[in-house]
């Protein structure tokens, strides 16, 4: 048996540095729970503890089905467009704006995590934020944003990590969780969340790592960031975030807008454009109407709102193709194992026949082999050793 400290909860989930996440490399912060063996955002399933199991919402995804002996194809290094983003200025530029169409990639995530509706909502809801955040903050394409939603609902999340380059990528911890619907009639993402904090990570281009948290206002994902926004950068900002599913819990459409009010803004613009925003709960609606650029017209109408011309800056399409995509793969898979003693390597060759590690942030498994074990070194790295992508 594998011997681990049995804590309340898995850790909390590190900001992942190259596939393995930065609590990994404090081995501490390994614990077993129900069997399954966490590490940070990844877990490590043991077949031989598998048995004893009750499959449970969470988790069941994890057991069901049947060990592939090796690695299966991802669609994730398909970097096919599944939404777009869009900027420009408004009022003399004294706005920015910032409009991204997410739906495939609220789909994507719906599908791969298995996500019910509220959960899809809300990690929607935060994917769609970290790309609006990212594109205002990033300053150089290297950077990256991990934001975490630390409610006391019962989510557990949404974590959403997005980059320059339109990657995105996020996961919830109970994928099944349902709240009673708002007195409005909306999924209720504020009491999945719960009260708690938001924790931004921001991965800077010289490796410097930046965290800073806000208070959550409501957990309902876009107030919350407008707030982070407010108090880290100083910037009153406006953000409208909307998923809206329909069917048998298919993403019909996923969007999001961020204005930032730039210093120096005249006082009747901010006015303005309160009352274009006033009172707007959703965006869902405009989205679905209008499209993208349709509902910018709207929503900052009579505030000379121009589209920036992206294809002047190597845009071809004329707008930033966004993808959800993981940057996990076997050998980060593989390389989480060093963290486990030789003995207890030994034990997963001989009790196990091998060992199963899932990544959280996109649901994706690989089955480790007992020869890709036994190729690991028997001394543990030091964290300095750990490569970087
Ligand atoms: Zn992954």
């Amino acid at each position: 048996m594998i011997v681990a400290p049995v804590p309340e909860e898995p850790p909390p989930p590190g900001l992942d540095v190259d596939g393995l996440p930065q609590a990994a490399r404090n081995k501490t912060a390994i614990s077993a729970r129900n069997g399954i063996i966490f590490l940070g955002s990844i877990s490590i399933c043991y077949p031989q503890a598998k048995k004893s199991l009750v499959p449970n919402d969470q988790f069941s995804r994890i057991y069901n089905p049947a060990p592939k002996p090796y690695f299966f194809s991802s669609p994730r290094y398909n970097k096919q467009v599944m939404g777009r983003l869009i900027r420009g200025l408004a009022a003399d530029g004294n706005l920015r704006v910032l409009a991204a169409l997410t739906t495939d990639i609220a789909e994507e995530a719906r599908t791969r995590h298995d996500l019910s509706p509220t959960p899809t909502a809300a990690l929607g809801r935060a994917m769609t934020g970290a790309l609006l955040l990212t594109f205002l903050l990033s300053k150089t394409p290297k950077e990256r944003i991990t934001l975490q939603f630390r409610g006391d609902g019962p989510l557990g999340g949404p974590i959403a990590e997005a980059a320059p380059d339109g990657m995105v990528r996020g996961y919830v911890k109970n994928t099944r969780v349902e709240p009673p619907l708002r007195p409005d009639g909306k999924l209720n993402v504020g009491a999945a969340v719960g009260q708690g904090e938001l924790k931004v990570d921001r991965l800077l281009s010289n490796e410097e790592l930046y965290q800073s948290s806000t208070e959550l206002i409501s957990g309902e994902i876009a107030e919350d960031l407008a707030r982070y926004l407010w108090q880290s950068e100083q910037a009153p900002s406006a953000m409208l975030l909307g998923v809206r599913v329909h069917g048998q819990g298919e993403v019909q459409v996923a969007g999001g807008i961020a204005v930032q009010v730039l210093p120096d803004c005249p006082d009747e613009v901010v006015r303005q454009l309160e009352a274009n925003l006033g009172g707007r709960s959703s965006i869902t609606d405009l989205l679905l109407e209008r499209g993208l650029e349709g509902t910018l017209e709207t929503l900052l109408e009579g505030l000379d709102y121009q589209e920036t011309d992206l294809s002047v800056v190597g845009y071809r399409e004329g707008y930033i193709p966004l993808h959800f995509s993981c940057r996990c793969n076997r050998q980060r898979a593989l390389n989480a194992l060093v963290y486990f003693s030789p003995l207890e390597r030994q034990e997963m060759i001989e009790q196990d026949g091998g060992a199963e590690v899932v990544c959280h942030w996109c649901g994706d498994k690989y089955q480790i082999t007992p020869e890709e074990i036994r190729s690991l070194p028997t001394e543990e790295p030091v964290a300095q050793e750990v490569p970087r992508a």
